[in-house]
């Protein structure tokens, strides 16, 4: 039987910035990729506003598009909200749900990011599930317990390989600069493991897990090449096409 691995998945969050000028990156990043015959997957989630406007620079492409949040209900009266329906539209095949900041900023809890990625599923979309602690949860011993009530209650029974990744982002790392040990990323990322495939059964044993939190292109190689990371989800770091493709460069491709 063959053996089929699943490549890793360089995925970029750029929160809250970029206008449409930001093509530019995405053309330079597209350049850069050009001609390699061997890549992770590559993902970049923009600002819903430019899913539209990169999905022509993305055509052709290894680039994958992706939305950083998405409303439960297909369309309604929700003012200001996205569904996954519409970043499908505009040319995503991922979204992000539960980000840290999401969780934070609009009180998104774990229910709720079930939700989401399930919504994420009716409109044909993979969803990419961020989990992770607080630094007041980590110092309070709680997280474990914290992680586990995340994976239990926001990584719905339904996820598979082909639907989502689970991205495990320990919020202290997140945008600080502090980026966890290979040590904290490896236990953790085992941690998260066996608590998938108690959930999940086989399917937890494949789903990817990525890690998130002040990745950049001097500490990708090491994160991508420490056991039990297959990707990075990269806020920061992927808003320059060249910081980008150094991160991307750092990944495990099949030989
Ligand atoms: C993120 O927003 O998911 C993230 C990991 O941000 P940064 O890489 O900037 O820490």
């Amino acid at each position: 039987m063959d053996i089929v691995t699943t490549p890793q998945l360089i995925a970029g969050n750029w929160k809250m910035n970029g206008l449409l000028a930001a093509r530019g990156e995405i053309a330079a990043l597209a350049a850069g990729l050009k001609g390699r015959a061997r890549l992770p997957e590559v993902l970049v989630c923009p600002p819903a506003t430019l899913l539209h406007g990169f999905s022509g620079a993305v055509a052709g492409t290894p680039i994958k598009l992706g939305g950083q949040t998405c409303h439960t209900a297909a369309a309604g009266a929700h003012t200001g909200d996205v569904s996954a329906e519409m970043l499908k539209d505009a040319g995503a095949s991922y979204v992000i749900v539960g980000h840290s900041e999401r969780r934070t900023d609009h009180n998104e809890a774990n229910a709720l990011v079930a939700a989401q990625a399930r919504a994420a599923w009716r409109a044909g979309l993979s969803a990419i599930i961020c989990i992770g602690e607080s630094e007041a949860q980590r110092s309070a011993g709680q997280m474990e317990k914290t992680l586990a009530d995340q994976i239990a209650y926001s990584v719905p029974s339904e996820t598979t390989v082909a639907n989502a990744a689970v991205a495990y982002e320990p919020i202290w790392a997140i945008g600080t600069g502090k980026t966890a040990s290979l040590d904290d990323i490896e236990g953790a990322h085992a941690f998260i493991r066996a608590r998938l495939e108690a959930s999940l059964g086989p399917a937890g044993r494949s789903v990817r897990l990525l890690y998130g939190g002040s990745v950049k292109p001097s500490n990708a190689k090491e994160i991508l090449s420490t056991r039990g990371v297959d990707g990075v989800l990269v806020g920061g770091a992927s808003l320059k096409a060249a910081d980008f493709l150094a991160i991307v460069d750092g990944a495990r491709v099949a030989v």
